[in-house]
């Protein structure tokens, strides 16, 4: 009997993280300080971040040991299933082998707890007492929530305005794990103040948020602030993912994927999933497509620019060099919160300019289509942002019934949809406005 769920031990969880950087076809180019466009020091990142960060984010080093505090957490809910989808493969008809790993068995339901217990150490270890960040749908600020929680760590977090509307209960999570929340446009800070003088009803957006936290933590003492995404360090802690799913590929019999798929905000997931093996795909011993999807209304990489952009829309971020749509520009309210993001991550931006990553954009209602089909054949309710990857992964197994190639596909399933279910009631009543990027 060949398995359908492929599961490792707590022995066999990855112990170090994989830094692409020491493998790149050539460096990053370095982050901008916002007021003299020229390269940053470290130093001046200190306001920001913890140092033992700041020495991550620019690491060249090919391994970083996780730390056994950060490990410790990881085995609440680590290593995460890889699942072999064989009702969805039995209904598409397809020859195509497809596998999922499943990030939404952590507590806050998704990948990002992944770097967010692995900041909240570092800054703990470097004195932090508080911690500041933004969330879009929640999902971030509920991982951050907890933890901080685990590590005694205060947390405030600027949740978007749309999405604090649209998803109380996500709010309510991070109540639980004793953050504070406040939707964003706020006027908490000069940032958010600013914004709602030109505009009272904004319903805000990832770029404000990041604002109104970063002026907080630089204001407060003993803060720093943390970002769930874009950054080097980041995807960095998300490569436990495909560490762990390579491993698991191996195990159910797989020579090697043929695609591997994730979908995109600021790219932690899909990074997390890809890098372990863009690594050999980098040292030239294997071949395979990786493709990043993204929603129409929000396409960093396909209508996008690669240029040095602001972070955040108050332009208080050094400038990174990445796929953007622009500092100042609001995508429209689309379900998929955690993608409403106008930049891309440096990492993700370049190997996509160096032709190693593809890209494609969907719309609302066909993602929502292919999440149903999703949770009527393998009984998951996926995430909205995690459905723009289950569409692309239906599209290529369709590819296949039609060519009869038995290609493996595997996608990083980034978190499950429970919270999201207003979204989902939407659809299948009166389905949903389909927006592309100009509104
Ligand atoms: C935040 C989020 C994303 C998008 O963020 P990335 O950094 O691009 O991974 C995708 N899926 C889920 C479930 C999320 O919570």
């Amino acid at each position: 009997m060949e398995e359908s769920r492929i599961i490792l031990s707590e022995k066999e969880m990855p112990t170090v993280w994989y830094n692409v950087l020491a493998d790149l076809p050539r460096p990053l180019d370095p982050p901008l300080h916002p007021a003299t466009m020229q390269p940053v020091k470290l130093e001046d990142l200190e306001p920001i971040f913890p140092k033992s960060l700041i020495e991550q984010e620019v690491s060249t080093s090919r391994y970083i040991d996780i730390p056994g505090e950060v490990l410790d957490i990881y085995r609440l809910w680590r290593p995460t299933p890889l699942v072999r989808a064989r009702k969805l493969e039995a209904f598409l008809k397809t020859p195509a082998r497809i596998y999922y790993k499943y990030e939404g068995t952590s507590p806050a339901g998704s990948h990002k707890p992944n770097t967010a217990v692995a900041q909240a150490y570092y800054n703990k270890k470097d004195g932090t007492k508080r911690l500041t960040t933004e969330t879009g749908a929640g999902q971030w600020g509920s991982a951050l929530a907890m933890a901080c929680q685990f590590f005694g760590l205060e947390c405030t977090v600027y949740m978007v305005r749309v999405s604090y509307e649209q998803k109380p209960y996500r709010r309510v999570l991070m109540h639980t794990w004793g953050a504070e929340v406040y939707p964003s446009p706020s006027d908490r800070t000069k940032a958010g103040r600013d914004i709602l003088a030109k505009d009272p009803q904004s319903l805000g957006s990832l770029g404000i948020a990041i604002s109104e936290a970063i002026e907080d933590a630089v204001t407060t003492p003993h803060s720093k602030y943390s970002l769930g995404s874009v950054l080097n360090h980041v995807l960095l802690h998300q490569t436990v993912i495909g560490e762990e799913a390579k491993l698991q590929l191996e195990k159910a019999g797989e020579k090697y994927p043929d695609i591997v798929v994730g979908c995109v905000g600021g790219g932690s997931n899909f990074g997390g999933m890809v890098l372990p093996f863009m690594r050999d795909k980098l040292k030239g011993e294997k071949t395979f497509r990786a493709i990043a999807v993204e929603p129409t209304a929000c396409s960093s990489l396909l209508r996008g620019r690669y240029e040095y952009d602001y972070g955040d829309v108050a332009k208080n971020t050094p400038l990174l060099k990445m796929h953007t749509l622009g500092h100042d520009f609001i995508p429209p309210a689309i379900h998929a919160g955690g993608l409403r993001y106008h930049g891309m991550a440096p990492i993700v931006s370049l190997l996509y300019a160096l032709g190693l990553v593809e890209a494609q954009a969907y719309k609302q209602n066909e993602v929502f289509e292919a999440a149903v089909t999703f949770a009527r054949t393998e009984g998951l309710v996926v995430a909205p942002e995690t459905a723009h990857a289950v569409k692309a992964v239906i599209e290529e197994a369709k590819k296949c019934t039609m060519s009869g190639e038995e290609k493996v596909i595997v996608f990083n399933c980034s978190g499950h949809g429970f919270l999201d279910l207003g979204a989902y009631e939407l659809y299948l009543t009166q389905k949903l406005p389909d927006v592309n990027h100009n509104g």
